[in-house]
């Protein structure tokens, strides 16, 4: 089985551990603790391949751009359009989640392994 490392950056307070323990375990974390750090593991099935994904939860004070909270559709910070631009100036997959309601959880790990795989 194929293994890929992931590393979630992002600035504090974005939901980078509310997503990857969304992704893992299947439950949202109200809690919020800015300076945990921690390391999963987790089997996926990607396109009918499976694989393992490590994943690395940073405490994360870097200036990465990322979309998540899409639930919260009222307090919107980032365009969709405006997202979308970038991303394809960075050629990058762009995908808007939700770590609350699992909204694109799978998909955004399934299109990382996409990128590792096949770029
Ligand atoms: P981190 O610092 O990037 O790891 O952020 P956390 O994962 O700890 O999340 C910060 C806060 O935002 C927590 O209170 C989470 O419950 C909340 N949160 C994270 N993701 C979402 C989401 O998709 N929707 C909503 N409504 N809240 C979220
Ligand atoms: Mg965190």
């Amino acid at each position: 089985m194929r293994e890929f490392k992931v590393v979630v950056l992002g600035s504090g307070g974005v939901g980078k551990s509310a997503l990857t323990v969304q992704f893992v375990s299947g439950c949202f974390m109200e809690k919020y603790d800015p300076t945990i750090e921690d390391f999963y593991r987790k089997e996926i099935e990607v396109d009918n391949s499976p694989c393992v994904l490590e994943i690395l939860d940073t405490a994360g004070t870097e200036q990465f751009a990322i979309a998540n909270k899409v639930d919260l559709e009222h307090q919107r910070e980032v365009d969709f359009d405006e997202g979308k631009t970038l991303s394809q100036q960075w050629g990058c997959p762009f995908i808007e989640a939700s770590a609350k309601n699992r909204t694109n959880v799978n998909e955004v790990f399934a299109e990382i392994v996409r990128e590792m795989n096949f770029s």
